[in-house]
C-alpha cells in the first residue's frame, strides 16, 4: 500500500481495510488514457459510474469529468490529485451509454473523451476557462437566487465577462463549477460557446405556509405579531382565502395579483420563514395534444406487406431496410412501428439528417402523438437540449419518442424499443469535425444491438452500404414499389444541353424545354421547383481585367461573395472583408461579382416570367432560426410559384402541388472526383425528382445536362435503383473501395509546410511497411491549407477480408512511434475511418 497522501491516520480505520481510494474519470479531452484522483471512503461510497466530478487538471485548470470507476490502486505514473467536488447525486450516464460511447471511441479511433464531449449536453460540461457572460436580455427573478449567486449576477450586470478564477474571487472560494452551473441553468449566466439565443428554464415559484405555523395557536401568535405590518398580514389572508376554495398550490405572482400587494412583501415572509417557496418547473418544450389516432391510419396492400416483412425481420432481430420510392408513404408505415413501440411503454429513437430541414416530419409525427414527442438537436439551446436529455433519463412521457439529428445517439435511452433512421443514405450522418468522426447510421446499428431494440433504416435511395448489407444477409429488405394512393412516378426527360449552348440557343441557363414546361405549369397554376447544385457556384468576384479572385490568406480558397453585406468570406476559417471596388492586384475598378447559382437562376426567371413569384432556398436565404420553415411553409401555401434551391429542396419534402421539377445542370455533380459522386449524384436527382407529382396527376422531371447518354442520369431516368446498385459494387470491387473494403483517411496538419511534408512522407512509408499496397499517398487535398495548417491526406484501404481491429492497432503502433519523433510534435494526426 501507498504511504498516506492525505494526511488521514490509518490507525484510525478500525476494520482494517486500505484508507487509499481512487477515482478514474474520463475528461472531455483528447487523452488517451483515463486520468485517477483520490477520494475519501465516504466518497467512495458514493460515486457511482457516469457522474460527474469537478477535477483540477494541468497546472491550475478545473474541467468536469465523468466519473468511470473506483477501486484502490493507486497511479504509478504520477500522484493522484483530490477531486473538488462531486456534481451529481446520481449518474447522468448509464451502462449501455457507456459501452456504445466506448464503441464509437474504439471504431473512430478518438478518445472517450471526445465522445463524451459530443455526447454530452455543453452546459453539462463547464470548465475553468469557459468564459461566464450575462444573459442580457433574460428576466431574472432575483428572488430565486442564493446568496452567492446574487453576487456573481450582480457583478456579471458589471462587467462583460467572467472566468471561472474571477467568480472564485468574488464568492471567495475556489470551488465554484457547481455554483455555475446552477447559474447556467437558471439562466443567469451564459458560456461563451453558448451564444445563440438562450432561454431561462420556465420554473414556476409557488408559496405555501410554512409548516411551523400549522396549527391554530401558532398562527394567532404568528397574526399578532405581525400586527405592525399590515401588507403581510393582507399577504396571508389572501394566502387563507386562496386555501379555502382552491385545492392547487398558488403561484407568488397569482398571491401577487390576489392580494394586490408587491412582491417584496412575499419575499419578506419568506425570508422570515412564515412562507415557504417551492418550484414546479414548466417544460418550455411543449408540444401540445396529439389530434389524431395512428389507429385512423389504413395502410395500403403495399405498406402492410413492408410492414409485415419488417415486423418479422425485427422478431428475428435483423436490422431492416425500407426501400420505398419517393411518396410511397414511408412515414405511415414508421408511425405505426412508432405506435407499436409505445405499446410496449417503450422509447423510441427516430434519426433524421437534417432537423432545420422537417419541420414538416415533425409535425406529422406530433399530430399522432403530440407531447410524447422531443426533438432534440445540438443547435438547440443549453436549457433545452439539458431538459431533453432529463426526460429520457427519466424515461418521462413526454420524450418517448425522440427525433434528433446525430447527437441525439448519445441519449441515455433507459428501454429503448425502436430507432428509425429515416433517408440513410444521407452524407450529413456522418461527422466531419471534430473527433468521434462516427457515422450516425452505423453507430445507432450499434446502438440499437446493445439494447436489443429493433432499428429500421429508410429511403428511397439507400446507400450502397446498405444494399449491399442487405444482399449479403446482415439486414433484412422491405420494398415499396409504388407510391402511395396510385401516384405515377415522375416522367424524367433528359435534356441535352450541348447543342443547344453550342448553338447559342440557351437563354441564360435555360433550355427551350425547360421554358416551355415553365410556361405551362404556371398557365395551370401549378408550383414548379427548379434546382441548382451547390458545388461549383459558389459566387466570387472576378477582375475583368487582369483575372484576380481575392483569397483567404489562411486557406487555399477563394473568398466566397456574400450579397446581403457585401462581404468576401472564407467559408472554411471565417476570414472576412468588405468588398472591394476596385481590384486588388491591378487596381482597375472591372469587378465582376457573380451571385450564387441559385441566385442568377432567380433573376433569370424575373426577366423570363415577371409575373411569377419565385423564393429561394440556399444558404444565403435561410439564416435565421425560422427561416427555412418559413420559405417551405410559404410554398406550402402557394404563396410562390416557383422554387429556386439547392441540396436543401431535396430532403423529403412533401409538396402537394409540384407539377415540374427542373434540374439546372446534372454535371458538375458527376464530374466531382470522389469514388461515391456517381452514387450521390443518383441519389440526389432522384430525391429531386421525387418533389414531382406527389398528387394525381403526373408530374415531369427535366434534367438538363451536357451528358445525357451518361450512365447514372439513364439509371435516374428510368428510376433503375437495382442497375446503379449493381454496376457501383463492381466498380467499388475493383478499385477496392467501400462497402468491399473498408478505407480510412489519415489527415496530417500543421503550419510548416516542409514539416507536415517530411511527416507525411514518414507516416506513409511505415504504414506501407506493414501494410504494403493498401496505403494510398501521401496527397495534398483538394483544398491544401485550412485555418493557416497546410494538410496532407493519406488513405488506408482494408479488404473485406483483412481484420480491420488489427489493422488499427497497428496504425495506432505507428502513431506511437511518430508521437516519439521530437520534429513531428508540431504536426497532428486526425483519422476518419469509414470516411465518406
Ligand atoms: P415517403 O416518405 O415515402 O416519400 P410519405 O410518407 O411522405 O412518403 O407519403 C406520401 C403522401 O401520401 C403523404 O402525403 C402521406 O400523408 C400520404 N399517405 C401515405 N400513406 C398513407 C395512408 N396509409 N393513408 C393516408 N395517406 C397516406
Ligand atoms: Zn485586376
Ligand atoms: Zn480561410
Amino acid at each position: 500500500m501507498k504511504p498516506q497522501e492525505r494526511g488521514r491516520v490509518s490507525k484510525d480505520n478500525m476494520n482494517n481495510e486500505p484508507m487509499d481510494h481512487f477515482l478514474d474519470v474520463v475528461l472531455p479531452l483528447p487523452l488517451e488514457r483515463l486520468f485517477t484522483y483520490t477520494i475519501s471512503a465516504q466518497e467512495a461510497a458514493f460515486i457511482r459510474p457516469g457522474m460527474r466530478v469537478a477535477v483540477p487538471f494541468g497546472k491550475s485548470k478545473i474541467y468536469t469529468a465523468l466519473a468511470h470507476r473506483v477501486h484502490q490502486n493507486s497511479p504509478t505514473a504520477y500522484q493522484a490529485k483530490e477531486i473538488y467536488q462531486i456534481l451529481d447525486e446520481g449518474p447522468l450516464v448509464g451502462p449501455i451509454q457507456w459501452q456504445h460511447w466506448q464503441w464509437v471511441a474504439k471504431y473512430y479511433m478518438c478518445s472517450l473523451g471526445e465522445v463524451v464531449r459530443t455526447a454530452l449536453p455543453g452546459a453539462f460540461l463547464l470548465e475553468s476557462e469557459t468564459m461566464i457572460l450575462p444573459n442580457k436580455g433574460a428576466q431574472i427573478d432575483e428572488m430565486a437566487l442564493g446568496d452567492d449567486e446574487f453576487l456573481v449576477y450582480e457583478a456579471l450586470q458589471r462587467s462583460s465577462s467572467l472566468t471561472i478564477g474571477e467568480i472564485g474571487e468574488i464568492v471567495d472560494r475556489k470551488n465554484v463549477l457547481a455554483l455555475v452551473h446552477r447559474l447556467v441553468q437558471k439562466g443567469v449566466a451564459l458560456q461563451r460557446e453558448e451564444l445563440q439565443e438562450q432561454y431561462k428554464p420556465k420554473l414556476v415559484r409557488y408559496v405555501k405556509l410554512a409548516p411551523a405555523y400549522d396549527g391554530e395557536e401558532q398562527l394567532e401568535a404568528l397574526l399578532q405579531e405581525l400586527g405592525r405590518a399590515p401588507k403581510q398580514v393582507q399577504v396571508l389572508l389572501s394566502l387563507f382565502q386562496w386555501r379555502a376554495t382552491q385545492k392547487k398550490p398558488i403561484t407568488i405572482s397569482g398571491l401577487e395579483k390576489q392580494s394586490g400587494s408587491s412582491r417584496a412583501v412575499i419575499k419578506a415572509l419568506i425570508d422570515k420563514g412564515v412562507l415557504d417557496e417551492f418550484q414546479i418547473r414548466q417544460d418550455r418544450v411543449d408540444q401540445g395534444e396529439a389530434s389524431r389516432e395512428t389507429t385512423g391510419i389504413v395502410l395500403n396492400g403495399h405498406q402492410e406487406k413492408a410492414l409485415g416483412d419488417i415486423r418479422e425481420g425485427f422478431a428475428q432481430a435483423r436490422p431492416m431496410l425500407l426501400q420505398g420510392v419517393t411518396s410511397s408513404g414511408k412515414t405511415e408505415v414508421y408511425i405505426k412501428l412508432l405506435q407499436d413501440c409505445l405499446d410496449q411503454g417503450k422509447q423510441a429513437l427516430y434519426l433524421l439528417p437534417e432537423i432545420a430541414l422537417t419541420s414538416q416530419l415533425i409535425n406529422r409525427l406530433q399530430a399522432y402523438f403530440g407531447n410524447r414527442v422531443s426533438v432534440y438537436h445540438s443547435r438547440y439551446s443549453i436549457h433545452e437540449r439539458v431538459e431533453v436529455w432529463n426526460n429520457v433519463m427519466e424515461s418521462r412521457d413526454k420524450a418517448r419518442i425522440v427525433i434528433g439529428a446525430r447527437s441525439a445517439l448519445f441519449l441515455p435511452f433507459k428501454e429503448l424499443g425502436l430507432v428509425v433512421v429515416d433517408e440513410e443514405h444521407e452524407s450529413s450522418y456522418k461527422q466531419f469535425d471534430p473527433a468521434p468522426r462516427y457515422h450516425a447510421r452505423d453507430a445507432a446499428v450499434v446502438l440499437a444491438n446493445l439494447h436489443g431494440a429493433p432499428i429500421l433504416l429508410g429511403s428511397a435511395t439507400p446507400s450502397v452500404e446498405s444494399s449491399y448489407n442487405v444482399q449479403r444477409g446482415k439486414y433484412g429488405l422491405a420494398r415499396m414499389d409504388e407510391r402511395y394512393g396510385a401516384v405515377k412516378m415522375p416522367e424524367i426527360l433528359l435534356v441535352d444541353i450541348k447543342e443547344a449552348s453550342r448553338k447559342k440557343r440557351m437563354k441564360g441557363h435555360f433550355s427551350h424545354q425547360l421554358i416551355e414546361a415553365i410556361a405551362q405549369i404556371l398557365g395551370e397554376g401549378e408550383q414548379l421547383i427548379l434546382f441548382q447544385n451547390r458545388r461549383g457556384f459558389a459566387p466570387v468576384v472576378e477582375c475583368t481585367s487582369c483575372g484576380h479572385v481575392p483569397q483567404c490568406p489562411n486557406c487555399d480558397v477563394s473568398l466566397t461573395y456574400h450579397r446581403h453585406n457585401q462581404q468576401l468570406r472564407c467559408h472554411y476559417c471565417g476570414h472576412h472583408m468588405a468588398l472591394q471596388h476596385h481590384c486588388l492586384a491591378c487596381g482597375s475598378p472591372t469587378l465582376d461579382t457573380k451571385g450564387l447559382g441559385t441566385q442568377q437562376i432567380q433573376e433569370e426567371l424575373e426577366q423570363f416570367f415577371p409575373q411569377a413569384r419565385v423564393g429561394r432556398m440556399d444558404l444565403d436565404t435561410t439564416r435565421g432560426k425560422y427561416a427555412h420553415e418559413r420559405i417551405i411553409s410559404g410554398f406550402e401555401n402557394h404563396e410562390m410559384d416557383i422554387l429556386v434551391g439547392t441540396q436543401m429542396v431535396t430532403k423529403g419534402l412533401d409538396f402537394r402541388n409540384v407539377g415540374l421539377v427542373g434540374i439546372m445542370n446534372a454535371d458538375s455533380m458527376l464530374n466531382f472526383p470522389d469514388y461515391r459522386a456517381h452514387e450521390r449524384s443518383f441519389q440526389m436527382l432522384t430525391q429531386v425528382a421525387g418533389r414531382a407529382g406527389r398528387t394525381k396527376k403526373r408530374g415531369l422531371v427535366l434534367i438538363q445536362t451536357y451528358n445525357p447518354d451518361h450512365k447514372i442520369l439513364q439509371q435516374v431516368a428510368s428510376n433503375d435503383y437495382g442497375g446503379m446498385f449493381l454496376e457501383q459494387l463492381q466498380e467499388r470491387e475493383q478499385f477496392g473501395y467501400p462497402p468491399l473494403a473498408k478505407i480510412i483517411k489519415l489527415t496530417l496538419k500543421g503550419r510548416d509546410f516542409n514539416m507536415v511534408n517530411q511527416a507525411s512522407d514518414w507516416m506513409a512509408s511505415s504504414l506501407k511497411n506493414v501494410l504494403r499496397h493498401q496505403v494510398l499517398g501521401p496527397e495534398y487535398p483538394p483544398v491544401a491549407r485550412i485555418r493557416r495548417d497546410y494538410l496532407k491526406n493519406i488513405l488506408i484501404k482494408i479488404p473485406g477480408n483483412a481484420s480491420l481491429s488489427q489493422t488499427k492497432n497497428g496504425i495506432k503502433r505507428i502513431e506511437r512511434s511518430f508521437d516519439a519523433i521530437s520534429k513531428y510534435k508540431s504536426v497532428r494526426l486526425v483519422y476518419n475511418v469509414d470516411h465518406i
